[in-house]
């Protein structure tokens, strides 16, 4: 059976964190402000945006790291230990986090508490399994694909659910929190609005990507991603498998390979160099691109790079 204690806490971890508990805390520098620590960058800025000058807020991961292969930190444990509220992208997206909260031993934000904010409530999830699935094959989509930021009108929900989590932990700046949300709202409905016409010329696209990132992103702005170089969700790309894709992408005449910053270059670069498809490489998070400082700038920046790509390549047919 798969074992959280194996993956995420190795006994030295679980000693410094001990360790780093049992010194006096020395109390949080904007003692007023509400502290709010959120997994991603994304949630940050979604947290930041509604606390206003409420809040002070936090994020555990960096934007260029793989968030599937995130080693938790003793600091992570002695930030969550002095939060108000924790907000999470759930459906075991931070594998560590039960174990991190366990040991933050801040009854505040346990799983089902006030300031435990799981922002996927609500989402309409796709690519849930349907058969058994379990981790030991190193599979890691277990309870439906959780990259659901990359779609505005989730964005919406994770915003709402971020600020019932907010008015929650501090019912006194409810309508503070409510005014800010309002407004951000309708800000994501102008930001679907431009993208959806910045995206038009992906309408019915096919692509590849390495992992299975931008499942919602394709199915808001209209394209498809026929393949991935990984088999399955957090399987490495084997020899066979990469054959077989370069085979599809060839016959489907596909003109882009999306990767992360995170993933390795050889084998989309082959696959490049075999099909003629243009390689795009961009952060799926908010600070992972230079001059990608919000939610607006992230969508603009992927779908930008998308459709240069789109528009300026021509591919390789298959037989050639
Ligand atoms: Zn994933």
């Amino acid at each position: 059976m798969f074992s959280k204690v194996k993956m995420c806490a190795k006994p030295q971890l679980v000693l410094q964190i001990a360790i780093i508990l049992l010194l006096p805390s020395v109390g949080h520098a904007n003692a007023k402000k509400l502290f709010v620590v959120t997994t991603t960058p994304d949630l940050r800025y979604f947290a930041e945006r509604i606390g206003g000058d409420k809040v002070t807020v936090t994020c555990l991961m960096h934007p260029r790291q793989n968030p599937h292969t995130v080693q938790p930190l003793p600091s992570f444990a002695v930030q969550m230990s002095h939060a108000d509220l924790f907000v999470c992208v759930g459906l075991d997206f931070e594998l560590w986090a039960d174990q991190l909260l366990d040991m933050a031993r801040n009854p505040k934000i346990r799983r089902g508490a006030q300031g435990y904010v799981d922002a996927s409530i609500g989402i309409p999830l796709i690519e849930v399994p349907t058969g058994r699935v379990t981790r030991e094959q190193g599979e890691i989509h277990i309870f439906g694909n959780p990259h659901y930021w990359l779609d505005p009108l989730n964005a919406k929900i994770i915003v709402n659910n971020i600020a019932a989590g907010l008015k929650r932990v501090s019912p006194g700046n409810s309508d503070y929190f409510e005014a800010n949300r309002k407004k951000l709202i309708e800000e994501i409905e102008e930001i679907l609005d431009e993208t959806l016409k910045l995206a038009a010329p992906l309408k019915g696209e096919k692509i590849v990507a390495y992992h299975l990132t931008w499942s919602y992103l394709a199915n808001r702005y209209g394209f498809k991603i026929i393949g991935q170089l990984e088999p399955k969700p957090g399987i490495p790309p084997s020899a066979r498998h990469i054959s077989e894709l370069i085979e599809l992408m060839k016959a489907n005449e596909v003109k882009v390979i999306l990767k992360e910053p995170f993933y390795e270059n050889r084998f989309p670069r082959l696959i490049a160099q075999q099909t003629g498809a243009k390689l795009v490489e961009v952060a799926p998070s908010i600070g992972g691109d230079k001059g990608v400082n919000t939610y607006r700038d992230l969508l603009t920046n992927i779908l930008g790079k998308l459709v240069e790509a789109i528009t300026g390549c021509t591919t390789k047919r298959k037989g050639e």
